[in-house]
């Protein structure tokens, strides 16, 4: 399958850093081996569609309400986001986790949501350090993904440390091995069969010096970027070297 290789740009970009980042973008990637996604800030969904239609470079939001329409003052339905031009969207990252105090059950939901309006879900699970010195990681994971998946899922997971996400620190590479096949193994468990087509993407702190390494292991089915999503040599060199 081919490998995944999403830019997060999380509350950043204004239009002005469209033309330096999106831009590139669809040259770069004509003759790739790799998927590219770019998932800028709402604001910016319809421009980035002007950019990049006709291109194999995909676009994507960072978050949906559970909800296809009414009053939620502020947020953004599924189907508003498909609409300006979004077709992947990022879901339970660990920021919202943290900032909104995002359930399992509330991923779920919003995968449902997104479903719907045909979006292809990114969920995103991964432990925290203390989780982590607890050697408690697996558990923690199978839960957010027993808990964050609906039956038939079909979408693409993202295997964040929240340690790793923005501090420049990524596990060993057995680490993130071993947490990639024993996610294969819950997916397998909780979709059957499909569950072995599912991409699962590394994110925490890829960089270009660590790129070829990370995409280069079992079960890496692509990249989620954050940091280095925002500097456009970076992201270049991130998609040059996945396989
Ligand atoms: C992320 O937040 O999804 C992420 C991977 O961030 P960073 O690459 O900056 O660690």
């Amino acid at each position: 399958m081919r490998q995944l290789i999403a830019g997060n740009w999380k509350m950043n970009g204004l239009l002005a850093q469209l033309a330096e980042l999106a831009q590139p973008l669809p040259a770069a990637s004509a003759n790739l081996a790799a998927d590219v996604l770019i998932c800028p800030p709402a604001t910016l969904l319809t421009a980035a569609a002007a950019i990049l239609a006709g291109s194999r470079v995909a676009l994507g939001a960072q978050d949906c309400h559970e909800a296809q329409s009414g009053a939620h003052t502020g947020d953004l339905s599924a189907s508003m986001l498909r609409d300006a031009g979004a077709r992947f969207v990022i879901l339970g990252h660990s920021e919202r986790r943290a900032d909104h105090g995002e359930t399992d059950a509330i991923v779920r939901a919003k995968v449902e949501a997104a479903t719907i309006a045909s979006l292809v879900p990114i969920v995103c699970v991964g432990e925290t350090e203390a989780q982590r010195l607890a050697a408690i990681q697996n558990d923690v994971v199978t839960s957010q993904l027993r808990g964050g998946l609906p039956d038939g899922y079909s979408g693409v997971i993202a295997y964040e440390p929240v340690w790793a996400i923005g501090t420049g620190r990524v596990p060993q590479d057995a680490d993130i091995a071993a947490m990639h096949a024993h996610i294969r193994v819950v997916l397998i468990e909780r979709l059957g069969s499909s569950g072995r087509d599912l991409r699962i993407l590394y994110g925490g702190s890829v960089k270009p010096s660590n790129a070829r390494a990370v995409l280069a292991l079992p079960e890496v089915g692509g990249a989620m970027v954050g940091g280095a999503s925002l500097n456009a040599a970076d992201f270049m060199a991130i998609i040059h070297a996945a396989a």
